[in-house]
């Protein structure tokens, strides 16, 4: 592997960028994953040649040959992260080696090549440099980051593909929800799940999300934004969100998250939040959460609040759970106060308006 951190990055400029008063405006009202920057990272896997000819290039199509394993395998995993302008307008990211280790466990599961660290890392790095202008440069809003590997081999057989590419694209993200940081409903996927015992659900792979799409649609059809999913041998413990890990917050100020059971995506926010919850003296539990609890949580006053959490949305106020034939709590319920300054804090620490105090910022450009 280390021989391989000496990989050289080609560099090839885009020789059409968006004009600059278009970049401006997308820049100024960028919405959520709608407009990309004009560069992107590629570098390329081979089971002969290990990871080789890493690319900055300008933005476009992929050639993909029709047999690509991934077309038909869904062999493919992803991350997310964001980078932040800082009010100096130096630009720094968010516990970036959290990224690469999940992508290389992604990878394992998925029987892809783990990327290297120093590489991920420098993708980032490349990709930022070259695009910095596209980095908003105020409070709620970043430049999101989607690094992502896919199996690219032309072959129909059914084994783990002998070539693989990897791509960095990049693209300036304002609030997730059209609404911002308002409470949201969520709705309880009661016939499907998004992830089995000994699957997929702690890799951060594609298929995860198409398993999630259908419930999601159910959620929409009932005025919810997001889903919450079951485990999927009992249909009786609270996983997560399609995107998104969960919190409740006792009315001792305790919080409350599912353990990682294998189908939970282990979220770097979510290993955030129980930090700073516990700088700050809280209790935080990782265990099994019952949805019956939520429920007589709420009936009873015992649970005060619930959020969501990740890095698109970073932490977003749930007002209510419904599901067939009830809703927990109240759809126009306030967000919750502990909520609302968790949020603070880490967006104040991503925002460099704050100090970092676990180190977890990395400077980008
Ligand atoms: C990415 C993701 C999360 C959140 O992880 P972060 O590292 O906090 O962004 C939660 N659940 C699923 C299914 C995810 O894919």
């Amino acid at each position: 592997m280390t021989a391989q951190s000496t990989l050289a990055f080609r560099s090839l400029k885009s020789t059409h960028p968006t004009p600059q008063a278009e970049r401006e405006a997308i820049v100024a009202n960028p919405g959520f994953g709608k407009y990309f920057t004009d560069h992107m990272v590629s570098i390329d896997w081979t089971l002969d040649q290990g990871w080789h000819d890493a690319a900055l290039k300008p933005y476009g199509p992929l050639m993909l040959d029709p047999a690509s394993s991934v077309l038909h395998y869904a062999q493919e995993i992803f991350e997310g992260l964001k980078a932040y302008r800082h009010p100096d307008g130096s630009i720094w990211t968010f516990r970036p080696e959290q990224n690469a280790a999940r992508m290389q466990r992604s990878a394992t599961r998925l029987a892809l090549p783990p990327l290297p660290t120093d590489l991920f890392l420098e993708s980032i790095k490349q990709l930022v440099a070259a695009d910095a202008a596209w980095v908003p440069g105020s409070g709620e809003m970043s430049l999101y980051i989607r690094p992502f590997m896919i199996a690219n081999e032309s072959f129909l057989g059914v084994r783990s593909a002998h070539r693989a590419a990897y791509y960095v694209i990049a693209s300036p993200a304002g609030p997730y929800f059209a609404k911002g940081v308002a409470p949201v409903m969520i709705w309880l996927a009661e016939d499907h799940s998004r992830a089995a015992y000994g699957g997929t659900g702690a890799a951060k792979c594609g298929g995860n999300y198409a398993a999630s799409l259908l419930p999601q649609q159910e959620a929409y059809e009932n005025g919810c934004p997001q889903v919450l999913f079951l485990d999927s041998q009992e249909g009786k413990y609270i996983e997560e969100l399609g995107g998104m890990n969960v919190f409740l917050v006792l009315k001792d100020g305790t919080l409350v998250t599912p353990e990682l059971t294998g189908s939970i995506l282990e979220g770097v926010t979510r290993m955030s939040i129980i930090q700073l919850a516990r700088d700050r003296g809280h209790q935080v539990q990782e265990r099994k959460v019952t949805v019956h609890e939520w429920r007589e949580g709420i009936a009873s006053g015992e649970i005060t609040e619930a959020f969501a959490c990740g890095t698109a949305a970073v932490v977003t106020p749930i007002a209510a759970l419904k599901g067939r034939g009830f809703i927990a709590g109240d759809e126009h319920a306030p967000a919750g106060k502990l909520t609302m300054s968790l949020r603070q804090e880490l967006t104040d620490i991503q925002s460099g308006r704050a100090p970092d105090r676990h180190g977890w910022m990395q400077r980008l450009v």
